[in-house]
């Protein structure tokens, strides 16, 4: 039903038909993956628990960004010589902890040796909700709301290279800073929220925010044919983040910093009303609206046309 470019592929699973004792509509499955490399996305000395939870949130985020329950999970795991078995223990327990609160089981996957480096590779099944949530289906007027707060674990990232990847856990004292860089390495799933906002009928489009808000807008304005207002002093900010963001870019850090795992939606600009009152479950934001045309642009508080410094995700450079 939707391949490749959304954040999940959708399918119909062949089901006989009823009189051969099928059941009849069976729900549509989503289907996702990804990939962590050592050195891209990672390094050795980050935490193995938080590395192995990470792996499966990502893939669980892209499930939540459908609007769909994540349901099973498949595994592929290269390691190279020399990685204990400590190590792989941690890992899995990150990975079985994340999988246990979202309710998904481990069907398959492979163990395989590789040459240097960790790789990881992650797919996810979930079951589609009645809406599909997809990231074309926005249109002018529409109102863009996101869930959560933006920036924190592009900062996270930036306070975990400034300060040397090994020891952060143990070392870090400080509550704002350690939920900030926890907001790095173990970001958690919108599940709920994306299942609340497809059931609720008002939402026309959705996407996770994996590359930075304003480019996972981009990313429905291109597939919708619109364009996007964002009003840069509503974007929603934590304690932490307004305190310790500054050296790092400030908002322009919330506005392309990347991997938030946070859901950005629109909707439906004549139901905003239904909309706050039937998902209330659902913590979010106003941030802007849909507009003609093509392209997202911010516009600050004076109404001035904000461009923000290019601060968007990077992997660590190796
Ligand atoms: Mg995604």
């Amino acid at each position: 039903m939707v391949g490749i470019g959304d954040d999940a592929a959708v399918i119909t699973p062949p089901s006989p038909p009823l009189n051969k004792g099928g059941m009849g509509g069976v729900a549509p499955l989503l289907i996702t993956t990804d990939s962590l490399v050592e050195d891209v996305h990672f390094r050795r000395d980050s935490p193995p628990e938080a590395l192995g939870w990470k792996a499966l949130a990502v893939n669980i985020s892209d499930i939540a960004a459908m609007g769909g329950m994540p349901k099973h999970y498949l595994l592929s795991l290269s390691v190279p010589e020399g990685i204990s078995v400590d190590y792989l223990d941690r890992l899995f327990a990150g990975m079985t902890d994340a999988a246990r609160r979202h309710g998904l089981s481990l069907i398959g996957g492979d163990t395989t040796s590789s040459p240097d480096r960790i790789y990881i590779s992650v797919t996810v099944i979930g079951e589609a909700s009645k809406n599909i949530l997809l990231r074309k289906g926005a249109k002018a007027g529409d109102q863009i709301f996101v869930t959560g707060t933006l920036g924190d674990s592009a900062l996270g990232l930036r306070m975990l290279e400034e300060s040397g990847v090994g020891s952060w856990e143990l070392g870090v004292k400080d509550l704002k800073l350690k939920t900030i860089i926890n907001r790095h390495l173990r970001p958690v799933p919108r599940v709920k929220e994306g299942i609340l906002l497809a059931n609720s009928g008002t939402i026309t489009s959705m996407i996770d925010i994996s590359d930075g808000l304003l480019a996972d807008l981009g990313h429905i304005c291109e597939e919708s044919k619109v364009g996007a207002t964002v009003w840069a002093d509503k974007i929603p900010l934590s304690k932490g983040f307004k305190s310790l963001s500054d050296r790092f870019g400030g908002i322009d850090l919330a506005l392309s910093g990347g991997e938030d795992y946070e859901l950005l939606f629109t909707v439906n600009g004549k139901e905003v009303k239904n909309f706050l009152s039937e998902a209330k479950g659902v913590k979010s934001t106003h941030i802007g609206e849909i507009t003609k045309g093509k392209g997202v642009r911010v516009v600050g508080k004076d109404g001035q046309l904000h461009i923000p410094q290019r601060s968007g995700y990077e992997h660590f450079k190796g």
